[in-house]
């Protein structure tokens, strides 16, 4: 696993007492520093992204307006809880150019690694074209999709994205697109509004975007039952050259930021079932790109299992033997359909997606 982080992610700034804060990846790099598996790490630096990079996803307008904002220096807004301080432009720049260099370095001919985990601030999914907003202000998932696209002649890549919140920003940008299937588990009615699962896509990205709207409470089990019931046969039919994956921690239940009730060992479940897909599908290129996550010892906890899920996948089988997946992912006599608390609104997402069973 390659582990792209740069100390220059904790001078951006939100203001004091803002949830999104340095110590977020202080604790996390405090945690891989003290992991037992850290020899499967390779660190590595990011190098910035340029604006035509940048253009790729949004409009020049928007961009000049974010550097220019972060030059004036002090803190600025561009809605209610998104600010922009001197350090902002190049810490995002930053953080969009690390996923160009995890891309890079895992689409290397004969690579260590074929996944990258990327700790950057600040986050991207809630970013627009030509908006900020939700703490992010360029949408970085969606700037490694295009770049992946474009340098390496990627046809299809699937987008995971399991943060408390709907990545409307990245739903946004792929939403008339059938080359990226923007896949989201968050809970609903919850910010920012948008996320139900009648929102499946437009034009050519029809049938390429699905939404779990999840509700508050819900657990684990409605995860692995609609990882293992929907998004694998879906992200198999698909059949993706690479898998994105925006991971967020504020799903994890000691968040406040959600009502959702994950444990950190729910994400390793959670990758173990995305790894072995991948392995099967794209060569297992997976590029991790984190988003929220607020409670700092849940989410430094949670990204470990994270990595920790990429590693594990050695005693599966073929990710077409669901049952299998679906042993070595819960305990004995747990019937995951049973406990699933939303039960109906994954049986009306199968039948909107074409799923049997
Ligand atoms: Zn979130």
């Amino acid at each position: 696993m390659y582990f792209v982080y740069d100390d220059f992610f904790l001078k951006h700034e939100n203001g004091p007492s803002h949830p999104e804060n340095p110590d977020r990846l202080v604790y996390i790099m405090d945690a891989l520093g003290k992991w037992q598996y850290s020899d499967s790490i390779d660190m590595v630096s990011p190098e910035e992204a340029n604006e035509k990079q940048l253009a790729m996803v949004h409009t020049e307008e928007y961009i000049n307006a974010v550097r220019k904002l972060s030059s004036g220096g002090g803190l600025s807004f561009l809605d209610m809880d998104t600010g922009v301080n001197k350090y902002t432009y190049k810490s995002a720049i930053l953080g969009a150019g690390g996923c160009f260099k995890g891309l890079d370095l895992i689409f290397r001919p004969n690579p260590r690694f074929n996944k990258f985990f990327l700790a950057a601030r600040p986050p991207g999914h809630h970013a627009f074209p030509s908006r900020g907003s939700g703490f992010c202000i360029f949408n970085t998932i969606s700037l490694g999709a295009k770049y992946a696209q474009k340098k390496y002649g990627i046809e299809k890549i699937a987008i995971i994205d399991f943060d408390a919140h709907h990545g409307n920003g990245t739903q946004d940008v792929f939403y008339d697109d059938g080359s990226v299937f923007y896949i989201s588990f968050h809970q609903y009615p919850h910010y920012p509004g948008s996320g139900n699962f009648n929102e499946m896509g437009d034009g050519s990205g029809k049938g390429y975007n699905l939404n779990f709207p999840f509700i508050p409470g819900t657990k684990e089990p409605d995860y692995i039952a609609a990882i293992i019931d929907i998004v694998v046969p879906v992200v198999e039919r698909f059949a993706p050259e690479l898998i994105l994956v925006s991971a967020g921690y504020d799903s994890h239940f000691s968040d406040h930021m959600s009502s959702l009730g994950l444990n950190a060992v729910s994400y390793r479940k959670i990758m173990i079932a995305i790894s072995s897909l991948a392995q099967y599908l794209c060569k297992g290129r997976i590029g991790i790109i984190l988003e929220g996550g607020y409670e700092y010892l849940s989410t430094s906890e949670s990204v470990l299992e994270t990595l920790y899920g990429c590693m594990d996948i050695s005693g599966l089988g073929d990710i077409k033997d669901r049952q299998g997946l679906e042993d070595y992912l819960t305990e004995d006599g747990c019937n995951l359909r049973e406990k699933a608390r939303n039960w109906q609104i994954l049986k009306k997402i199968k039948d909107l997606f074409g799923v049997e069973g």
